[in-house]
């Protein structure tokens, strides 16, 4: 089943151009079999995400991407925004309760450009951000970020022995299924997802 694991809407996200019906028409070009969305701190509701998938034949699944005191935090598997800005491990304590994952989102995003040289910075200093002890897995293919950075970050998750998520980032329609995750087994519900993010049974695509 191949996903789009990471997709803002005009109808959750403000920096987002794309409408929900654009985003399902670029996913439906891209040969997608369904796509996650990942407003920033919103939740779709579940008649919004079922009214979508019944109109265009694949998949829409709903996740949330959660701005925290350390990073934006991609989470799947929880019915209920978080209220309010949380640390890593308050959010963390959710996503544990709720049986759902938490991925960090573009973890290395704008290294270079805040000069503080992710050349310089070695695999070890890297892991000691505290962000990635709360997260199941690092977003190791994001369409946003240079390449390095992408590289960059699947080094430290392969040394920490974290999953390895991808996702578009789209905030347009060209970026819809720039980033494509496949999984092995047919994911029916919110949880299913949360549970094949976790059990790492799955493969990256389209990487650029
Ligand atoms: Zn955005
Ligand atoms: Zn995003």
């Amino acid at each position: 089943m191949r996903l789009d694991l990471h997709i803002h809407t005009t109808l959750g996200s403000a920096c987002s151009s794309m409408s929900p019906d654009e985003m399902m028409k670029s996913a439906l070009e891209a040969d997608l079999d369904g796509v996650c969305i990942t407003e920033h701190n919103r939740i779709w509701k579940p008649e919004q995400a079922d009214g979508l998938s019944q109109k265009y034949g694949i998949a829409v699944f709903r996740g949330i991407e959660i701005t925290t005191t350390g990073g934006d935090i991609l989470v799947f598997g929880l019915d209920e925004e978080p209220q309010g800005m949380m640390t890593p491990h308050q959010l963390r304590q959710r996503v544990d309760e709720a049986q759902a994952v938490a991925i960090a989102a573009h973890p290395f995003r704008g290294f270079l450009l805040f000069g503080f040289g992710m050349l310089q910075m070695s695999v070890d200093d890297a892991k000691d951000n505290p962000t990635f002890s709360q997260v199941h897995g690092l977003e190791i293919c994001n369409s946003k970020v240079t390449d390095e950075e992408n590289e960059f970050a699947r080094t430290v998750a392969e040394m920490m022995g974290l999953i390895k998520l991808g996702g578009s980032d789209a905030h347009d329609i060209d970026g819809v299924g720039s980033c494509v995750t496949v999984f092995d087994s047919v994911i029916r519900s919110d949880n299913d997802l949360a549970r094949a993010i976790l059990t790492g049974k799955f493969s990256l695509e389209r990487c650029k």
